[in-house]
């Protein structure tokens, strides 16, 4: 569990995070989503400590994180996957970790196996590549068995694979009843990963709902429909109280009546149909509209 109570942040004049409350509960993945500069990762620093809060708290299974004797098993968090020691195999940065922790050698190879660099655990972090190096940080993160897991745009400079390797670990997580806070600025990545959206703009929550309901709210969207007999078809719909637009070339946006409900009518004033396609406003669309204002342009 992760609580955010009125959590500020500001460098100098520039607000980071302005006065942000949320909660990350367990046993699902929850995406923390907002353009860059949103205050994501000021955010996720202040949640394990690594940055002070101006004003409010921020608790990781009800205290601050620093308080906690051992933090490791507590919280887990990728925030910058180039902070390694780049002249450290990635298996002696880990032993490292280990160690200062009091977590048992074995465990850092698991890890290692877990996210699939033990043919590379011998070879300087250095040279690894971006996405080899966002691994290492994964391991370092789960080295604990953290009950929560916090993840800075953990697909950033992976391929294909690797995305879908991480989407699958992030549900594995959540589903071992672990709470999983991840970030991403992308609403196409977040709608097939999280179930609990998180969504911040200028560092203020813009939205703290569920995919599901997120899709329930966009969902009003328009039936488009091709007809050879598009006036007709119109005056049919606009009859039952349809909201008919665009009647140009035999094609009609209609709105407030169902794909069904315009087949029926088409079919009671004998108009032929030659398409009737459901269109709702995507997630992205929503996701768009909800932060338009709040992109910080820099
Ligand atoms: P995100 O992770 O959503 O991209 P950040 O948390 O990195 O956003 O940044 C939020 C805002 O705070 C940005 O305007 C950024 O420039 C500013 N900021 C972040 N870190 C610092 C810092 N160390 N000093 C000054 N400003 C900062």
């Amino acid at each position: 569990m992760i609580e955010a109570q009125a959590l500020s942040k500001r460098y100098g004049g520039t607000v980071a995070v302005d006065a942000l409350s949320f909660a990350v509960k367990p046993g699902q993945v929850t995406g923390f989503l907002g353009p860059n500069g949103a205050g994501k990762s000021t955010t996720m620093r202040m949640i394990v400590g690594l940055d002070h809060p101006t004003a409010g708290t921020a608790t990781v299974n009800g205290r601050p994180y620093r308080a906690h004797p051992d933090p490791l098993r507590q919280a887990g968090a990728l925030l910058d996957a180039r902070s390694v020691h780049k002249g450290r195999t990635a298996r002696a940065h880990l032993l490292a970790l280990a160690q200062t922790h009091g977590i048992p050698a074995s465990r850092v190879d698991e890890v290692l196996g877990l996210v699939g660099l033990e043919s590379v655990a011998h070879r300087r972090a250095g040279g690894f590549s971006l996405g080899m190096g966002q691994r290492l940080g994964i391991a370092a993160a789960l080295l604990g068995d953290p009950a929560v897991v916090i993840l800075d745009e953990p697909v950033n400079g992976l391929d294909p694979n690797g995305v879908l390797w991480i989407r699958t670990l992030l549900k594995q997580l959540a589903a071992e009843g672990r709470t999983v806070l991840v970030s991403s600025h992308l609403m196409s990545e977040m709608a097939v990963t999280a179930e609990h959206l998180v969504i911040v703009g200028r560092g203020r929550l813009l939205a703290d709902t569920t995919v599901a309901e997120l899709i329930e709210r966009v969902g009003v969207g328009t039936v488009v429909v091709r007809t050879p007999e598009a006036t007709a078809l119109r005056d049919a719909l606009t009859a039952i109280g349809a909201v008919v637009t665009g009647v140009e070339a035999g094609l009609l946006h209609v709105g407030a009546a169902t794909a069904e409900r315009i087949g029926d009518v088409a079919r009671a004033a004998g108009v032929v149909l030659h398409e009737l396609t459901p269109r709702r406003a995507s997630l992205e669309e929503a996701y768009m509209e909800l932060t338009r204002s709040e992109v910080e342009y820099r």
